[in-house]
């Protein structure tokens, strides 16, 4: 596998491939970072890895976890956060993931309440 395999049934690989819309902010040649289809915040954007993996651990596997990080970060910067953000990953049943191609949500532009729902 390259770090651009993809799974031609996921909607996240599509984005990658721009064969489905998205509203990028930033990309690299390991990650892409759009805007959620439907904000929970003032910035509320996805990053995601370029090759395709399932969750947050799969994506470790492959060494790409820092990426995300480090253009979530960049991300942050832009969007002017200064005040902090929170970084998401939801993974399985349980944490509602409905997205099986790893992606890490960067939330913030209000006050994110603690504990989460
Ligand atoms: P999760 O529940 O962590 O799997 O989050 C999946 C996220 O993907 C949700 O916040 C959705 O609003 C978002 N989403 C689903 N489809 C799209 C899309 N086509 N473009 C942007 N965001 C999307
Ligand atoms: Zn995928």
């Amino acid at each position: 596998m390259t770090d651009k395999s993809t799974d031609p049934h996921c909607l996240f690989c599509k984005i990658v491939a721009e064969k489905v819309p998205a509203e990028v902010v930033a990309s690299n040649d390991k990650a892409i970072a759009f805007r959620d289809l439907n904000p929970q915040a003032p910035t509320h954007v996805l990053v995601i890895p370029r090759r395709h993996g399932a969750n947050a651990a799969e994506s470790a596997e492959h060494g790409l976890m820092d990426a995300l990080v480090s253009l979530a970060a960049e991300v942050a910067e832009e969007e002017g956060l200064t005040h902090g953000y929170r970084l998401v990953l939801n993974t399985g049943p349980d944490a509602g993931q409905a997205v099986f191609h790893t992606h890490l949500h960067l939330v913030g532009g209000r006050n994110l309440g603690w504990p989460p729902g």
